[in-house]
């Protein structure tokens, strides 16, 4: 019998969750990687940069914790361990009902497709953005310039803010990175002997003035000025434009703006809903296309909560749920597994930290062993983070 061709797209979080999980998902790595030679059932491409980005350490290059060269890493050899085939290349179609995925470097025919292809900005969405700001979620290279500027600054205002795309009815945004990095640039400076001399403002159109909460607290408490419910006209040089068509000064604008999934995605035959993800159900299954999956950021979910955000936590567990679907459904059944909505970060400030959690189910992380507000959740998040590069490199 020939082999099923399963075709992923990207090689991100939600896609290396996907492949872990459909290729021997309850053995050890090794016994997954010495079995998935003789499967005979499936052939896995990966089609992608092959360069993995652990995005949720961004942050931390403001306090020099972390480096570009610290949270990249060369993904083929992790695949090659898994007898995964993989293809540089960047896909900028799918056709035939998902059974063709055209790259810049040919098409590719499959049986079945996962896509987990990330996000993409709304940077038209503010004028001025792409040009005016610098954001940590466009990657660690502008993350890297935007700490040359910082740098090169003894004193100055610094705008760090967020805008949210809410129309799929869940957070589509970057909100707690951006608190996450207001607070490690005021610590930064205090470590400079500079905070005084600096400015640092909190924006976005999505809070509303007046908030209250531990978050609000904790930036109050380093004199972090709350411009809460602010959405700028426009970027332009030397800060922002307001509503008003007042000036508003600043050296640095640090700024992510609402995602949705990437323009691509709107030209193909894949689904998009009105607040621009994938449209996928409960399963993680693309309407309208068969054995079609997608999961992660570019994706929408069915009825989802209102608080619940694009994490990578919540890309592991819908492309983990999207696999054992896939697999139900190459063996004729009806898929069957939904997952969680959880809302799950440690929020790093350096000298302290919170563990922000909701969870659809109600129930705490890790069955409440660790504390929600303490400095040691920093070690614990650096921890997390190893072990998951360790099992990428050598697992
Ligand atoms: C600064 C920052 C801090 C964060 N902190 C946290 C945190 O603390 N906890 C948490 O859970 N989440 C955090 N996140 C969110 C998390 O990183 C994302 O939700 C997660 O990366 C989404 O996974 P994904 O696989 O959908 O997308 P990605 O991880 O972005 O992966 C997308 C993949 O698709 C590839 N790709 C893109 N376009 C194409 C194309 N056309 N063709 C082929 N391949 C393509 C990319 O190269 C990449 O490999 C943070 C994000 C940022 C930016």
């Amino acid at each position: 019998m020939a082999r099923q061709r399963i075709t992923v797209v990207g090689n991100g979080f939600a896609s290396l969750f996907f492949v872990g999980r459909f290729a021997f998902p309850r053995l050890c790595p090794a016994a997954a990687s010495w079995l998935a030679r003789l499967d005979s059932r499936h052939e896995v491409t990966v089609i992608g940069n092959g360069r993995f980005v652990y995005f949720p350490a961004i942050p931390e290059f403001i306090t020099g914790h972390k480096t570009a060269r610290d949270i990249t890493l060369d993904i083929r050899p992790y695949l090659r361990r898994r007898n995964i085939r993989f293809i540089d290349a960047r896909v900028n179609d799918v056709r035939d009902g998902g059974r063709t995925v055209v790259t810049d470097h040919g098409s590719h025919d499959n049986d079945a497709l996962f896509i987990g292809t990330g996000p993409a900005f709304r940077l038209d969405d503010i004028p001025g953005t792409a040009e005016h700001t610098y954001s940590p979620c466009c990657g660690p290279e502008q993350m890297e310039a935007f700490m040359q500027r910082l740098n090169a600054l003894d004193n100055g205002t610094i705008y760090v803010g967020f805008k949210l795309n809410k129309q799929d009815g869940f957070v589509a945004g970057r909100g707690g990175q951006m608190y996450e990095c207001a607070a490690l640039l005021d610590y930064a400076l205090k470590q400079r002997g500079v905070r005084e001399r600096f400015e640092i403002h909190l924006f976005s159109p999505d809070i509303a003035p007046g908030e209250t909460g531990m978050i609000t607290d904790a930036l109050r408490a380093r004199n972090i000025v709350l411009d809460y419910g602010y959405e700028p006209e426009a970027f332009v040089e030397g800060g922002m434009r307001d509503p008003g068509g007042a000036f508003r000064q600043a050296d640095l604008v640090l700024f992510t703006p609402g995602i949705h999934a990437p323009d691509w995605v709107r030209q193909s035959c894949l689904p998009v809903t009105a607040g621009g993800h994938i449209d996928v159900d409960r399963y993680g299954q693309v309407r309208g296309l068969e054995r079609v999956f997608a999961a992660g950021d570019c994706a929408a979910h069915e009825d989802p909560p209102p608080w619940v955000p694009h994490q990578a936590h919540m890309a592991q567990l819908r492309a983990e749920a999207a696999a054992d679907n896939l697999k139900a459904v190459l063996r004729g059944q009806q898929p069957s597994r939904t997952y969680r909505f959880e809302l799950s970060c440690i929020l790093n400030m350096q000298n302290d930290a919170l563990w922000l959690h909701v969870a659809s189910d109600g129930k705490p992380p890790f069955h409440g062993l660790f504390p929600r507000h303490s400095k040691r959740l920093v070690r614990v998040k650096e921890a997390f983070e190893r072990l998951y590069l360790f099992y990428l490199r050598h697992l």
